[in-house]
């Protein structure tokens, strides 16, 4: 089988736009071999086939996943699609079997991934071996859990590593099964320079109806790809049943989908060029205006020093927030932005006074 998976640094080793499809749970040869069918069909063949063997259900008593016997039948997928195949593990033993059985690809779920230890065993089992492996997010909003985990199988020497955004849980929002959080992935993609991040809009929404439009989103952000459940017959799927979809209409949704181009980087054009130029220009602008705000709020600070006065006054606070966030609104900012870069300015303005005090007035000891 040609090598898919060989050709970049940071990824699955597929160039942009990766497409994982397959149904949530491997159920029956039968199961396998339809969905396959029905992509070919549809002429819909996705980069990746996903299907989960183990299912880690919230709670007891569902479908727990068919085991070991469903990855003999990842043999109808390479027989009619020949393409790579992934699943979850989530404990050395499943590495072991997935090994055995040659999946291509592996991913690490989001209730595994908020577990050190668990993804740690998962890192042994896997050293020494050249696997692309995929992490989810872990099911709570912490940036460093997600990277902590990525760098665990790094340490091992996995070299081909992604992320996949599934939303995070959070029980008051009824929109999504797990919220998404955009601000999340981009960090991601900040911190580790390169690393792919696919979305996972099947698991966000939890439903069908939804997943285009958050599969678009995901793209506008410039995320790497996307894994969609897909099943031929999803309504009597055996887990996960409201948010898989036909491979028709997994075709019907990347045909909509505005994929956009991330390669421009390398090459920006002139008038992408002219507008950031401007961007810096403004930029070092807002730094020499910052630079002598600070330094304002060192004279205020000597000055409340002087007169034996708190650093913290409510009353000023009070206004400053409400009257630039005011000001700030009335310039299209949103009153979010205005008060997160408010709260930040004051508190280290705040501290800046502080320690000015300290440094004038040294406790006695
Ligand atoms: C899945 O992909 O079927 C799955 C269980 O995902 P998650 O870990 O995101 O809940
Ligand atoms: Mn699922």
């Amino acid at each position: 089988m040609e090598n898919h998976l060989q050709t970049k640094d940071w990824g699955i080793g597929l160039k942009g736009n990766t497409i994982i499809a397959g149904p949530c749970s491997a159920e029956t040869p039968e199961q396998i071999e339809k969905v396959c069918l029905d992509m070919i069909k549809e002429n819909m063949i996705p980069d990746v086939f996903r299907a989960g063997i183990w299912k880690p259900r919230t709670r007891p008593g569902s479908f727990e996943g068919i085991g070991e016997d469903g990855l003999k039948w990842m043999e109808i997928v390479r027989h009619h699609l020949n393409i790579p195949i992934t699943t979850e593990v989530g404990n050395t033993a499943h590495v072991e079997m997935a090994l055995k059985h040659k999946v291509d690809v592996l991913w690490i779920g989001a209730r595994t991934t908020v577990n050190p230890f668990a993804v740690q065993e998962i890192a042994e089992a896997l050293r020494g071996v050249d696997i692309p492996v995929m992490v989810k997010n872990p099911m709570n909003p912490d940036l460093q859990l997600w990277l902590g985990a990525l760098e665990r199988l790094q340490a091992v020497g996995i070299n081909k590593l992604a992320a996949i955004h599934r939303g995070f849980s959070d029980s008051y929002d009824k929109r999504f099964r797990n919220k998404p959080n955009w601000s999340m992935p981009i960090h991601l993609k900040r911190e580790w320079k390169g690393m792919e991040v696919i979305n996972d809009p099947s698991h966000i929404v939890g439903n069908r109806e939804g997943i285009l439009e958050t599969a678009q989103r995901a793209i506008n952000f410039g995320l790497d790809g996307l894994m969609i459940e897909t099943h031929h017959d999803p309504d009597n799927a055996w887990s996960d049943a409201k948010q898989q979809v036909t491979p028709a209409r997994l075709k019907e949704i990347l045909s909509k989908i505005d994929f956009k181009d991330n390669l421009g980087e390398e090459n920006p054009s002139e008038v992408l060029n002219d507008l950031r130029n401007a961007i810096d220009h403004l930029d070092d602008q807002l730094l020499d205006i910052l630079q002598e705000r600070f330094s304002m709020i060192d004279q205020v600070g000597a000055y409340k020093r002087a007169h034996h006065l708190t650093v913290f006054q409510s009353d000023r606070w009070k206004y400053v927030m409400e009257s630039r966030t005011k000001k700030g609104v009335d310039k299209n900012l949103s009153e979010k932005f205005m008060k997160e870069l408010l709260y930040c300015i004051h508190e280290e303005s705040v501290k800046r006074q502080e320690k000015q005090l300290r440094e004038a007035d040294p406790i006695k000891k």
